[in-house]
């Protein structure tokens, strides 16, 4: 359909507008941007801003008021929007595998529409399931509800991968798994990503996400209005206004986490850890221990050096970060 034989196809966005009804202010006001061929594109901004509605346009499962979008050249309006989604890969906000279908079956689902033959079929899921990490033997013949998490949006990726379309819009496809698994699926497929060079535009509401995998990002404040259009380096380097530098906070936030140990965190008069909990070296850091908590659902673990186990909680956490805060708020500023 779209002729991607230069490596992929190109999006462009025109002045594009989507106003629901009864609503004073358009939820997507006049959004133009391009997307290059071959780069993933992130849409990052807070909940309500009218990301999913703007990547929803593409593929016309939203209608644009007014406004144009182009994949390749090619006017989307003009095309009939089922012929259009089959050379579309999407990944939606809820993961959205059908459940009364197989793996292999919901994979199957674009490569069936387009009339493959069983073979070529059968052929291509194992191909996917192995490419997203997934043992085809094992699981081809489950069911989604047999699968966890960050099991099932890998299959939701292959899902989109299916037919081999030049362009993928994501939808916080990582967004319903803890942090660990999201930090594995997102290494993953930017390994994959970087041997296909989809066209991909990729919504998170997540700025850390947005900085690991954007070629480029585009930070969206209420109205899909742009922000900021630019590689993620300039974007951290060079924020255009308070809005922006405001998401780049939280991110530093995080990224403090991997700069405190544990035993710099933990309360001088804190009490030993009872037996139990999961353990990680005093040594280590915050990052390490709020990922042995997350990994064991527990909000505590036991900091061992030597012989000594000290309990560290969520909370000595958080206090740990956020005292660290302030004796770096020198940063520059200058805004
Ligand atoms: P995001 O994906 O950034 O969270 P959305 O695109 O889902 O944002 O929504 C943007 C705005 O449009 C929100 O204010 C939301 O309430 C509104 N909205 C979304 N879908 C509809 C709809 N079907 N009808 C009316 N308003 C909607
Ligand atoms: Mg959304």
């Amino acid at each position: 359909m779209f002729d991607s034989s230069d490596g992929g196809v190109r999006i462009e966005l025109r002045e594009l507008t989507k106003r629901y009804p009864g609503q004073s202010a358009p939820a997507v006001d006049a959004i133009s941007l391009d997307v290059p061929a071959g780069e993933l594109v992130v849409f990052v901004g807070p909940s309500g801003c009218g990301k999913t509605t703007t990547m929803k346009m593409v593929n016309r499962l939203i209608e644009p008021t007014s406004g144009g979008v182009s994949i390749g050249g090619e006017d989307v309006l003009r095309m009939r929007p089922d012929d259009l989604r089959r050379h579309v890969g999407y990944v939606i906000q809820q993961i959205g595998l059908f459940p009364h279908l197989t793996i292999a079956q919901n994979i199957a689902v674009v490569p069936k529409l387009l009339g493959w033959s069983k073979t070529k079929i059968t052929d291509r899921v194992d191909e996917l399931l192995g490419l997203v990490g997934l043992d085809a033997g094992q699981f081809r013949s489950r069911y989604p509800r047999q699968l966890s998490g960050g099991q099932q949006q890998r299959v939701g990726v292959a899902r989109a991968l299916a037919a081999d379309p030049p362009v993928m819009l994501m939808d916080e496809p990582f967004g319903a798994t803890d942090p660990i698994t999201r930090e594995r699926l997102q290494n993953e497929f930017l390994r994959l990503q970087r041997e296909l060079r989809k066209t991909i535009i990729f919504v998170t509401h997540d700025f850390e996400e947005a900085i690991r995998l954007g070629d480029r990002i585009a930070v969206l404040r209420e109205g899909s209005h742009i922000a900021q259009y630019d590689r993620p380096a300039r974007i951290l380097g060079a924020p255009a206004d308070d809005y922006v530098a405001g998401f780049i906070g939280t991110a530093s936030t995080l990224k403090r986490l991997a700069l405190i140990t544990v035993e710099d965190a933990f309360p001088a008069d804190g009490d030993p850890a009872p037996a139990g909990l999961p353990e990680v070296d005093a040594g280590a850091t915050l990052r390490e221990a709020l990922d042995a908590m997350v990994a064991h659902g527990t909000e505590e673990v036991a900091a061992v050096s030597g012989d000594t186990r000290h309990r560290l909680t969520y909370h000595d956490v958080c206090q740990a970060i956020h005292r660290d805060g302030q004796d770096q708020e020198v940063e520059p500023s200058g805004r």
